[in-house]
């Protein structure tokens, strides 16, 4: 133990807030890796996934997708604690997440602010609540202009927090994009609205209409800190802790 915290994709825009966030913390900072010809100064730069896992005790990772099947096979055979936050990976490579967490402590989580979270956990509550023949769910989000996908992991992960608080999956009520002619709301869909534009972090707001009341609740995100503050927080929590799969809901103890 004590040996720090190693950050995967140091040189990224998560990675100089998460050095950052590490000092904040009074954690150590063991050092980072990143692409070849990639440099922060004042920080130790590894040569690979394998010599940060073997150098610290818990690993954060804020890459990209193609990188996280090899950083899972490193991760599992060193039993480093790994706090991975990319996004966008695919079935395979949550395979090999879900094969590391047989022999390491690894946090996953689609969005690692404390507030989004607690919101997940309210959503759940509230569908579960709020019967969907009365109560109509909608979730709208608003992302600055460079974003490319809709809607947002957030926004879905809403989505199906809301589904699984009213005990159906949410590819079955999904309803995005409306356009034209698309007919009255079905009873029990849940809606996804997505703005673009400007330079705005992360906005989404889960709506419950009925007749006779309205329900709102909004997470805005001002600035990246959000994500990186509770990755750190993720990191302090995971160390030392036994293989797994976890949540940000696990370190936030929020789990239903
Ligand atoms: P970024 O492009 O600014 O930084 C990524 C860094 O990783 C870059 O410096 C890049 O050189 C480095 N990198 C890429 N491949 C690598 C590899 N194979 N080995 C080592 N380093 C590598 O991106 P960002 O905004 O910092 O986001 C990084 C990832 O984190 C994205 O997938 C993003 O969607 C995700 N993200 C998640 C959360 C969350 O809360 N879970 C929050 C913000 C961003």
């Amino acid at each position: 133990m004590d040996k720090g915290v190693g950050i995967a994709g140091i040189a990224g825009r998560m990675g100089r807030l998460l050095i950052e966030e590490v000092a904040n913390a009074g954690a150590r900072l063991v050092g980072g890796i990143d692409r070849p010809g990639m440099a922060v100064e004042g920080v130790t730069l590894f040569p690979d996934i394998a010599a940060l896992a073997a150098a610290a005790d818990v690993v954060l990772d804020f890459t990209h997708a193609s990188a996280a099947a090899g950083h899972a096979r490193a991760i599992g055979a060193a039993g480093t604690a790994w706090v991975l936050g990319t996004s966008g990976l695919a079935a395979a490579d949550e395979a090999a997440v879900r094969q590391a967490a047989e022999q390491a402590a690894v946090v996953y989580a689609p969005n690692f602010s404390a507030g989004v979270n607690l919101v997940l956990a309210l959503a759940e509550r509230m569908a579960a609540a709020l019967p969907a023949g009365q109560y109509d769910a909608e979730i709208v989000e608003m992302h600055h202009r460079q974003k490319v996908d809709a809607p947002s992991g957030t926004a879905i992960g809403l989505g199906r927090a809301v589904a699984k608080g009213r005990g159906v999956a949410l590819e079955a009520v999904k309803e995005s994009g409306r356009d034209g002619a698309t007919g009255a709301r079905r009873t029990g869909a849940i809606g996804f609205a997505a703005l673009r534009g400007g330079q705005v972090v992360g906005e989404h707001t889960l709506l419950f209409a009925a007749a006779a009341e309205h329900i709102a609740i909004t997470h805005r995100a001002f600035d990246r800190r959000a994500f990186a503050s509770g990755a750190v927080r993720a990191a302090l929590w995971a160390q030392g802790r036994p293989a797994g799969l976890y949540s940000m809901m696990d370190v936030l103890g929020l789990r239903l």
